[in-house]
C-alpha cells in the first residue's frame, strides 16, 4: 500500500508526487496520460520564471521530475472509483484494468477539459487561431480581430480581457440574451470595441490551411448564415472537470468540481485534491502546481498524526 497515491499526472498531480516523495513516504502517481493539459499545449508564456516553452517539453520534464524520485509511476492507467477507507485506514482507488490499489493518502488531480464546439474547423486550426485561454493566448492575438464563443460569465469575462489587448472582439452567444451577472454585462457594453451578437450558433471555423481566417455563424432568428472575419477564436463554453469517477464518494460543486478547503482537503478525511478538477479559482499551470504541493504537504501532516 501506498502511504500516498495521486491520481492525475498533470502539473498538480507531479507537483504533488515529487513533495510527497521527498519526504521519505511511499508514493504512487496514476495517470490516464501522464502530462495533462499541457501534452495539448503549444507555446507556454506565463510559466513563471520560464519565458518561453512547448507544451510537450514541459510534459517530459514535469516526468523526469518526476522520477528523479522514488515514485511508483502508472501512466495509461485510467481510475473508475474511489472507496473510502473502512476501518482499516486504507482508501481503495479502483482501475478501468481490474486492478485496487489501497493507500492512506490519496491526492485527486484529474483536471478538466475545455468543451469544445463541435463545428467544422475547430479540431483542424486548435492552437492556429483557435484558442481556449484568454490568460494563456490572450496576447498572442495583440491588435489582431478575435472572438468568443459563450456569454456566459466566463466568456464575457474573457470577451472584456481580450478587448484590452486586440482590436476587436465579436462575442457570440446561442442564446437570445447573455448568461453573464449583470455588472460584468454593463462593463462589457461599455467597450468600444466588442461587438455582441446574440442568438447565433457557430457552425464552422474558417482557415487557410494554415491558420484561423474566419467564423461562419447562423443567425437562429432569420436562419441567415453570416461570415466574421478575424484571427483568432476564444471557446469559452465551459472548463468540465474529470470528476465523473468519483460521482457519490465525495463532495462535489454544482459544476462537478471537488470541493476542498484551504489545505487542499476534500469532504473525506485523508482524501487531499488540487487543480483544475477543483474549486480552485482560476485554472493555469503554475497555480495547479502550487495546489499539488500544498495538498501533497497536507497529506503528509495527516499521516504524522494518523
Ligand atoms: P491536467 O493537466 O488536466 O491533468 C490531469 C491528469 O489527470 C492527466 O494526467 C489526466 O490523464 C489524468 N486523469 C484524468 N482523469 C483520470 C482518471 N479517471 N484516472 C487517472 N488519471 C486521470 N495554463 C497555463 O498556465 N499557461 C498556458 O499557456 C496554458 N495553455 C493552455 C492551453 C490549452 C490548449 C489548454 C487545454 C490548457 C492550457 N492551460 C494553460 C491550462 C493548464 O494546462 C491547466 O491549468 C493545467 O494543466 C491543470 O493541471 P492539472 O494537473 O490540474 O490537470
Amino acid at each position: 500500500p501506498f502511504d500516498v497515491l495521486v491520481v492525475g499526472g498533470g502539473p498538480a498531480g507531479a507537483a504533488a508526487a515529487i513533495y510527497a516523495a521527498r519526504k521519505g513516504i511511499r508514493t504512487g502517481v496514476v495517470a490516464e496520460r501522464f502530462g495533462g493539459q499541457v501534452l495539448d499545449t503549444m507555446g507556454i508564456e506565463n510559466f513563471i520564471s520560464v519565458s518561453h516553452t512547448e507544451g510537450p517539453k514541459l510534459a517530459a520534464q514535469l516526468e523526469q521530475h518526476v522520477k528523479d524520485y522514488d515514485v511508483d509511476v502508472m501512466n495509461l492507467q485510467k481510475a473508475t472509483a474511489l472507496k473510502p477507507a473502512n476501518g482499516d485506514g486504507f482508501a481503495t482507488v479502483e482501475l478501468e484494468s481490474g486492478a485496487a490499489l489501497k493507500a492512506k493518502t490519496v491526492i485527486l488531480s484529474t483536471g478538466a477539459r475545455w468543451r469544445q464546439m463541435g463545428v467544422p474547423g475547430e479540431d483542424e486550426y486548435r492552437n492556429k487561431g483557435v484558442a481556449y485561454c484568454p490568460h494563456c493566448d490572450g496576447p498572442l492575438f495583440k491588435g489582431k480581430r478575435t472572438a468568443v464563443i459563450g456569454g456566459g460569465n466566463s466568456g464575457v469575462e474573457a470577451a472584456i480581457d481580450l478587448a484590452g489587448i486586440v482590436a476587436h472582439v465579436t462575442l457570440i452567444e446561442f442564446d437570445s440574451q447573455l448568461r453573464a451577472d449583470a455588472v460584468l454585462q454593463a462593463k462589457l457594453r461599455s467597450l468600444p470595441n466588442v461587438t455582441i451578437v446574440t442568438s447565433a450558433l457557430t457552425t464552422e471555423v474558417l482557415g487557410n490551411g494554415e491558420k484561423v481566417t474566419g467564423l461562419r455563424y447562423r443567425d437562429r432568428t432569420t436562419e441567415a448564415e453570416h461570415v466574421v472575419e478575424l484571427e483568432g477564436i476564444f471557446v469559452q463554453i465551459g472548463l468540465v472537470p474529470n470528476t465523473e469517477w468519483l460521482n457519490g464518494s465525495i463532495a462535489l460543486s454544482n459544476r462537478g468540481e471537488i470541493e476542498i478547503d484551504a489545505r487542499g482537503e476534500t469532504s473525506l478525511p485523508g482524501v487531499f485534491a488540487a487543480g483544475d478538477a477543483t474549486t480552485v479559482p482560476y485554472k493555469q499551470i503554475v497555480i495547479a502546481m502550487g495546489e499539488g504541493s500544498k495538498a501533497a504537504l497536507s497529506a503528509f501532516d495527516y499521516l504524522i498524526r494518523h
